[in-house]
């Protein structure tokens, strides 16, 4: 069985960073019909680890961010669209699985590391927060998901979700499935940065593309983006390290080679940023435009899309109870069975 899990938090709605990270892969998988079972999960619940204050916030991105999966074109015939917090399972695999994950191990997670000094949090954290990546091991693994599509960022969730399969399996025999990540084979799009410069394209830096913003504000975008602060006479030769103007280029212009010429004039000197960036904005525009296409189609149908999200839910609801059972018959905890 190849199985595919992979989700997003409910904090905002879905940006370039996604697009290229995650979403466009799972778009492809789901395509290729290689796959036997699709589960993407908007992870209301994990958002809340860091989104207690406003739990009114969240509630209105899980519409925003199912319309930004229909956009791109996941397809709920194939693909299985649902929301986190309604599916008790996985809040029961969580609670047994962090008796087999030390504090310490939490502690040590780079990426929840990163995020405790973005947030602030370093004298107060949540510890349902610090617990976050033993919840996502839950997520994967009630769906014996092996392939799991996401950004570079979620590596060392990966990891730790690989961790607890096998101490769970060797504690109570072989129980769960190891989960594999799968990320792009671009490299630029593994970890898109900002327009600002700053190494991830995030939410909560505030630095993004969304995929549901308009022509113009994507124009000015484009415009105020980061490029080379020393290139500044056309003539000038320019640097493409750290411009993020040709990482965007690597990572959304399917012409490599007219990249290459670009990337060639630009650092021998001549080509003026204005130039490069009405060209990115031509590509970005081309792969924008049928998702606002499909997007006005759902936008003003929110009760379809809630459907779409209740029909999912069920269907997860019964494949996680299933791999709860089986978990909890091997911890021979099924005693009125
Ligand atoms: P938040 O700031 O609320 O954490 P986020 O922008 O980091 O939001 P998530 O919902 O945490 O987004 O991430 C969802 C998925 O998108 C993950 O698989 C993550 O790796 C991927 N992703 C997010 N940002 C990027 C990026 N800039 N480049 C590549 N992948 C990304
Ligand atoms: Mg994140």
């Amino acid at each position: 069985m190849k199985t595919i899990l992979t989700g997003d938090r409910p904090t905002g709605k879905l940006h370039l960073g996604h697009f290229v990270g995650s979403l466009r892969e799972r778009v492809k998988l789901q395509n290729s019909g290689e796959y036997d079972k699709i589960f993407i999960m908007i992870a209301d619940a994990q958002a809340l680890t860091d989104h207690a204050d406003n739990p009114a916030a969240v509630r209105e991105n899980i519409l925003n961010v199912a319309l930004d999966y229909l956009s791109v074109g996941l397809n709920p015939e194939k693909s299985t669209i649902f929301i986190q917090s309604q599916i008790p399972a996985l809040f029961e695999l969580t609670a047994y699985y962090l008796n087999l994950v030390t504090v310490s191990r939490l502690e040590r997670n780079p990426t929840v590391k990163n995020e405790i000094a973005q947030k602030n949090f370093e004298t107060s954290i949540p510890a349902g927060f610090l617990c976050y990546p033993v919840s996502q091991a839950a997520d994967i693994t009630a769906f014996d998901a092996n392939i799991v599509p996401v950004g570079e960022d979620q590596a060392p969730m990966l990891e730790q979700a690989r961790e607890i399969v096998r101490k769970m399996n060797e504690l109570y025999g072989e129980v769960l499935v190891e989960p594999n990540i799968f990320l792009s084979s671009n490299e630029t799009c593994r970890r898109l940065p900002g327009i600002d410069g700053k190494a991830k394209m995030s939410k909560t830096l505030g630095n993004c593309i969304y995929l549901s913003d308009d022509s113009k504000t994507v124009a000015a975008k484009v415009k105020e983006m980061y490029t080379d602060p020393l290139h500044i006479k056309v003539s000038d030769p320019g640097h493409i390290e750290g411009n993020v103007v040709f990482t965007y280029l690597d990572a959304f212009c399917e012409d490599k080679k007219t990249v290459a010429e670009m990337k060639e004039h630009y650092q021998r000197g001549g080509l003026g940023d204005v130039k490069v960036k009405k060209f990115l904005l031509e590509v970005l525009e081309e792969i924008l435009t049928p998702i606002r296409q499909r997007r006005a189609d759902f936008e003003n149908n929110s009760a379809e899309v809630m459907k779409i999200l209740k029909t999912g839910t069920e269907i997860a609801n019964e494949k996680a109870n299933e791999v709860l059972q089986r978990v909890k018959r091997a911890m021979k905890i099924n005693y009125f069975e």
